[in-house]
């Protein structure tokens, strides 16, 4: 009856949904929300704005292959992304660069750091702050200080719940200083918006005579797995040779070593009677206050509606299997064994290809997504 079934009509399932339907296969994808587009799902509140309803998404990438597959099912808003971070009661660009340098310290002391950081560095490049700690200038190590303390402890303990030191070395690693006047926050050679948003372009992708799509409807409501023979079936008896899993990885195993943690977020929308809220489309909040980020949307999306604009405030929260979505995979150590235990399992199920944030257990842009879907299904749908 169907040649692929894919579970989650996010983007890892609806590309490779759609590059099986133009290879000739019969396609059926089973998705348990009521919608597709996964958490890039956008939608209409009840004012006319246009809302991400599991956080803001923009969309970047190097890829031009990326941006291609993508451009077949949306004109885009070519939106580039800028944050502000409230920081000891001003608003200064982030990530860190030499704007934000002169906005937070006198001029006098900024020039000072900016010629010390040029000796030393490319002009261009980006900094981890570990590196800038660990270079012998007192003033140098102050600043990597001062960043780490005001843009990024006090972010971090509210989104993953703990302290730095618990988690991840990498994670305080990455954090960069850019040592440039782009107040940018992605520097890819492509950004943008769908233009009529991520549903409309999902609905496009998935458009195809042979792809079937069933909302609502649960793995296990149409999909057996059976754990000795490493097989799955549709509806009890049909053996399935191509399943494309984007589900959870410890939830396909019935989380028989244990479950991998994620940390949830809550979102409160507010519609309010103004053209604007805030100067540009996301002000971030690493110190004070529960959430970590306003977002409003109508810069992202570029609608122009004077009336009314709509804002979501993002609480990070602990998740809970069955109350909330499972949205960051937390970088420890312990969890990144538990994935190493599920993903050897995983290499036995011949015909199941595990693939996408939930699958994998692993932050993955969208663009990262969307690519690792276009090479699973050059090789699986020659
Ligand atoms: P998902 O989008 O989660 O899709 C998986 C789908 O599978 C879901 O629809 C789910 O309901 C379904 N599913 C799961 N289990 C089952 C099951 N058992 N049965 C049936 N269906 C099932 N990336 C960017 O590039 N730019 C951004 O600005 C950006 N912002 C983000 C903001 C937030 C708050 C978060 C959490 C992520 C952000 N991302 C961003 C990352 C982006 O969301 C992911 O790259 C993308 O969603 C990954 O797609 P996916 O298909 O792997 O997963």
């Amino acid at each position: 009856m169907y040649d692929v079934v894919v579970v989650g009509a996010g983007f890892a399932g609806s590309v490779l949904a759609r590059k099986a339907a133009e290879a000739n296969r019969k396609v059926l994808v089973i998705e348990k929300r009521a919608h597709i587009g996964g958490n890039a799902y956008d939608e209409y509140q009840q004012d006319g704005i246009l809302i991400h309803k599991y956080g803001p998404h923009i969309f970047h990438t190097n890829e031009r292959k990326v941006w291609d597959f993508i451009s077949r099912f949306t004109e885009w808003y070519l939106y580039e992304h800028k944050v502000l971070a409230a920081i000891e009661g001003t608003r200064v660009p982030i990530p860190f660069n030499f704007n934000t340098l002169y906005e937070l310290f006198p001029s006098t002391m900024a020039n000072r750091i900016e010629s010390l950081l040029l000796e030393t560095f490319e002009f261009g490049s980006k900094i981890p702050i570990l590196q800038l700690k660990r270079t012998s200038d007192k003033e140098l190590k102050n600043l990597a200080e001062y960043i780490y303390r005001y843009v990024f402890l006090g972010y971090t303990v509210k989104q993953w719940g703990c302290k730095p030191e618990e988690l991840d070395e990498n994670v305080t690693a990455r954090i960069p200083i850019h040592l440039s006047r782009d107040n940018r926050y992605f520097q890819d050679q492509y950004q943008g918006l769908p233009q009529s948003g991520y549903t409309k372009m999902f609905e496009k992708m998935l458009d195809h005579k042979n792809i079937h799509i069933m909302l609502n409807t649960p793995l296990h409501d149409v999909i057996q797995i059976n754990h000795e023979t490493k097989q799955a079936y549709l509806l009890d008896s049909i053996t399935l040779n191509c399943l494309i899993y984007t589900g959870k990885i410890d939830e396909f195993f019935n989380y028989k070593f244990g479950s991998l943690p994620y940390r949830s977020l809550d979102f409160t929308f507010e519609t309010l009677p103004m053209e604007h809220y805030q100067e540009l489309g996301q002000v971030n909040y690493p110190n004070n206050d529960d959430f970590t980020r306003i977002t409003e949307y109508k810069y992202l999306t570029g609608q122009n509606n004077n009336n009314v604009t709509t804002i979501s405030k993002e609480y990070p929260v602990a998740h809970k299997d069955g109350f909330n979505t499972p949205y960051y995979p937390i970088p420890k150590q312990a969890n990144s064994e538990l994935l190493e235990r599920y993903s050897k399992e995983a290499l036995q199920y011949k015909s199941v290809h595990f693939i996408g944030r939930l699958a994998e257990y692993k932050y993955y842009n969208m663009d990262t997504v969307v690519s690792k879907a276009l090479n699973l299904s050059e090789t699986l749908f020659k």
